[in-house]
């Protein structure tokens, strides 16, 4: 289901490069404390009970580092978490979380634009997703192929940004939110489905 086919790839040149490191300006929302150590908040400390496993950033695009902050439309945090950005308040961002509240990051890669978003789906520790007869869970076999796939798209010059870098969950209306907020021409929502014999002719998650 990732073979669809996508158009030609952008130009980078009006891409402008600006490491950036910001200051930190807010850690906000309590509730949302094992977002905050996911999303790498330098102020935040509490991150004792967090079970999110800290996602890698190999997997983020190499096509996104070259962005001005002001132009960002989704962020990739220092712990490489994407996340839909909402608007860009110098020097940080409103964002939306994983877990859907919104969130003022200090610092992050902005990410203007994708061509491909692909969703590896489920995540986290009670979405887990189908598992098979050999334990194989279906949340990571639906990352690893998302990374690979994305190394080979990178490969043919599409930038490429995946919803989810690690084991953590993202609601399906962030997901979303980092597509449309990325323009992708193409968002692929990666699954593996583990039926029970006879199967299922529907479509499923
Ligand atoms: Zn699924």
């Amino acid at each position: 289901m990732v073979g669809r086919t996508v158009g030609v790839p952008r130009g980078g040149s009006r891409r402008l490069a600006v490491p950036v490191i910001l200051a930190l300006l807010a850690a906000v929302m309590a509730s949302c404390s094992i977002d905050e150590a996911a999303l790498g908040q330098a102020a935040s400390t509490t991150t004792s009970g967090s079970t999110t496993t800290r996602p890698t950033t190999s997997t983020t695009d190499s096509a996104t580092s070259l962005v001005e902050p002001a132009d960002a439309r989704a962020l990739i945090t220092p712990t490489g978490v994407i996340v839909p950005v909402l608007g860009v308040e110098l020097p940080g961002y409103r964002v939306t979380a994983p877990c859907g509240d919104e969130l003022l990051v200090s610092a992050g890669t902005p990410i203007a634009e994708a061509d491909v978003v692909l969703d590896p789906g489920h995540g986290g520790e009670v979405e887990t997703g189908a598992v098979g007869a050999n334990g194989l869970i279906e949340k990571d076999l639906n990352l690893r192929l998302a990374r690979r796939t994305a190394l080979e798209l990178k490969r043919r010059r599409y930038s490429v940004v995946l919803t989810r870098t690690g084991d953590y969950r993202v609601p399906l209306e962030v997901r979303g939110a980092i597509a449309n907020r990325l323009d992708a021409s193409v968002f692929v929502s990666i699954h593996h489905n583990a039926p029970a014999p006879p199967g299922s002719d529907r479509p499923g998650t």
